[in-house]
């Protein structure tokens, strides 16, 4: 397999993952580790494939 595909398949994987403050249950961006609005760290993943 080359890099490229590699790469391709991350961000395929990226795009079918939901991430969810379990706080107040903000969406967040996948390279979010913390919530921007509540600053928890308690963020929930929700695969959606
Ligand atoms: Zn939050």
């Amino acid at each position: 397999m080359s890099l490229a595909d590699t790469v391709r398949r991350w961000l395929d994987d990226d795009a079918a993952v939901i991430y969810e403050c379990r706080e107040c249950g903000t969406a967040l961006d996948s390279d979010e580790l913390m919530c921007p609005f509540c600053g928890s760290t308690d963020v929930s993943e929700y695969d959606v494939r």
